[in-house]
């Protein structure tokens, strides 16, 4: 054996898939790996008497913001406790997980057996604090959030966020992170003319014209502002010369931060924070809204590590806490369609937290019953999946049987209602390369292929007798399929499904086919607040000293949230929160 035993050190013979072992000493270094969300996970630990001194992570390509969290935490928990059998990062479970079996592994690899981290002397967890007092308390550490408690701060304020899961970001982490503004710099840049009046046009159009249009009104004429204040003080990269067009809007007014990820956004906030000194404190859940004897709230009381903390706020409180996709009872509650057959594209922390707590204090919520789905979903995690935006292309939707039974360009909700009720309520997205040629999804979502792919969920396949076979489609029916399709590209009429666009020719491969399903991506309805963030109570009066931006709030959306008019609904409201709250009016 190429290493030395120690005396607390037993060396097992190892089959590990890992190389890379080695010893100085009585130190043992050896490599682990296990497979990532995006990619391999390999990791060097180094061993100590039969404890784990150290773990380097070599090579990973984890979403930036849920890594950090995982890489920090869960590698100390593992230090700390000597042993992988730690908890993982909700929210993170994939990525705590590969962290965990790359470990493991790596501890096979060294032939190490770790000794109970009592015997060694771990780590005794510090007392904590049970009372906190600030100016403002912002409740969740999202988008909104963020925004409300760096305003607070640049008024003058002491502000904390609390967030209740082990990492920040939300929703508006694992988003796309594209914002409408009408009239940015890249318009300028690219040429486009816009106005606000054609912004707040389309975005009543686009729900309905349920949404409140005073509060559209502050969304719209704040957006440019809002816009820049996250470049120039946040620091926010965004594309120069590249916008999104999304659904429902006349021009192109979506700007996009690096990478086309929440994740730039939410990286610049954290950093922005710290640099200006506003405390997040993760693992804290949020229960309860304080108020005074004159009903102003003056406080939350909220649960850390099974403990109950209390944050006194001498101006107001603050509450960014999102949306409630992916709560089914209350989804159900609103929209019995929307039962268990729906997954979420949202993050687990999105459980309608501060509408509860409102509600407690009689808050009012408006259009609860608006929840938007998204049609095209991982079946086993719900996320959305980028890479069959191939579909906006000429990609076709089949059923088991390999028919179509959907125009593709539908609105979202028909499409979904589609997609669940055909036979084990999923479908497939299947497409070439000439479609591919034009998309380009398959490139950019290099990653998403290959844990679609692992998860046996999407194929690369030459033939259509491949693509069949892999999903035990009868082949003949795909072929009818993809007969019609090719004659329907031909003449530029779709007689079975009047595809909008024009379908394209599908006769030659190499093809692509993935799995999905419908998942809950939005919840348009919730709070109701006035332009200034007051939250209404059910008499239509101000509740003093409570403040609400975001996804938990209810005007702004209408039936129907247009692409790209989350962020900005979050940074502007959520910086006129911060404010507000500050000034305790
Ligand atoms: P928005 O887009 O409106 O900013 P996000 O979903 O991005 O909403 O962020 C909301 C944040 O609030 C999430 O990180 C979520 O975990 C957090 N949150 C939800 N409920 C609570 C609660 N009870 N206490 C603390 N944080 C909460």
């Amino acid at each position: 054996m190429p290493f030395k035993k120690s005396a607390l050190v037993v060396a097992v013979a190892s089959s590990a898939i890992v190389a890379g072992c080695h010893i100085t000493g009585e130190i043992i270094k050896a490599q682990g790996q296990a497979q990532g969300k995006h990619g391999p996970v390999v990791v060097e630990t180094t061993f100590k008497d039969g404890r784990i001194t150290k773990i380097d992570v070599l090579q990973q390509k984890e979403n930036k913001v849920l890594a950090a969290a995982v890489f920090k935490n869960v590698k100390q928990n593992i230090i700390d406790k000597n042993s992988v059998d730690v908890d993982g990062i909700s929210g993170a479970t994939f990525t705590s997980n590969a962290l965990k079996h790359a470990v493991a592994n790596s501890v096979k690899a060294a032939g190490v057996t770790l000794v109970a981290a009592s015997a060694v002397g771990g780590k005794q967890q510090a007392a904590q604090p049970t009372d906190y007092t600030y100016d403002v308390v912002v409740i969740g550490a999202g988008g909104a959030g963020f925004s409300a408690g760096l305003e607070a701060m640049e008024q003058g304020a002491s502000a904390v966020i609390i967030e209740k899961m082990p990492i920040i970001g939300g929703n508006s982490l694992i988003s796309g992170g594209e914002m409408n503004v009408a009239g940015s710099w890249v318009q300028k840049n690219m040429g486009i003319t816009d106005s606000k009046a054609l912004f707040m046009e389309d975005t009543l159009k686009g729900g309905d014209y349920k949404g409140d249009p005073e509060m559209v009104r502050a969304m719209v004429d704040n957006a440019v502002d809002a816009s820049e204040w996250l470049r120039d003080y946040v620091q926010v990269e965004f594309y120069p010369n590249q916008l999104f067009q999304f659904g429902g809007h006349s021009v192109k007014r979506a700007i996009i931060p690096k990478g086309h990820t929440g994740a730039e956004v939410i990286g610049k906030f954290a950093k922005k924070a710290e640099s200006v000194g506003l405390p997040v404190h993760t693992d804290t859940k949020a229960e309860r809204l304080l108020r005074d004897k004159h009903g102003r709230v003056v406080g939350v009381e909220a649960m850390k590590n099974g403990h109950k903390v209390t944050y006194h706020a001498n101006k107001g409180v603050v509450i960014a806490t999102g949306g409630f996709s992916a709560n089914i009872a209350m989804r159900k509650k609103f929209n019995p369609e929307l039962d268990s057959r729906y997954g979420t594209t949202g993050h687990a922390g999105g459980t309608g937290d501060g509408i509860v707590m409102a509600e407690k204090i009689h808050a009012d919520t408006k259009n609860m019953q608006y929840i938007q789905t998204y049609p095209i979903c991982n079946p086993e995690t719900g996320a959305i999946e980028l890479i069959a935006d191939a579909r906006f292309f000429g990609a076709i939707l089949i059923n088991q049987q390999g028919n179509r039974f959907v125009e593709e360009l539908q609105r979202r909700d028909v499409i979904s209602n589609g997609i669940l009720s055909q036979p084990g309520s999923y479908a497939y997205v299947l497409w070439n390369k000439a479609i591919d040629d034009v998309a380009g999804t398959v490139d950019m979502h290099q990653d998403e292929f290959a844990d679609l792919n692992s998860r046996g969920l999407m194929f690369k396949v030459d033939t259509l007798k491949e693509a069949a076979e892999k999903f035990n489609i009868p082949l003949e029916n795909l072929e009818k399929t993809i007969a019609d399709v090719n004659r329907y590209a031909a003449s530029g009429k779709d007689e079975a499904f009047h595809h909008r666009a024009g379908l394209v020719n599908l006769a030659k491969g190499p093809y692509w086919i993935v799995k999905a399903t419908p998942s809950v991506h939005h919840t348009m309805g919730g709070l109701a607040t006035d332009p200034r963030t007051h939250v209404l109570d059910t008499k239509g009066k101000v509740i003093p000293g409570l403040y609400a931006a975001g996804e938990v709030t209810g005007l702004t959306h209408g039936t129907n949230r247009l692409g790209g008019n989350a962020y900005t609904d979050i940074i502007v409201f959520g910086r006129i929160a911060g404010i507000q709250a500050a000034s305790g009016k």
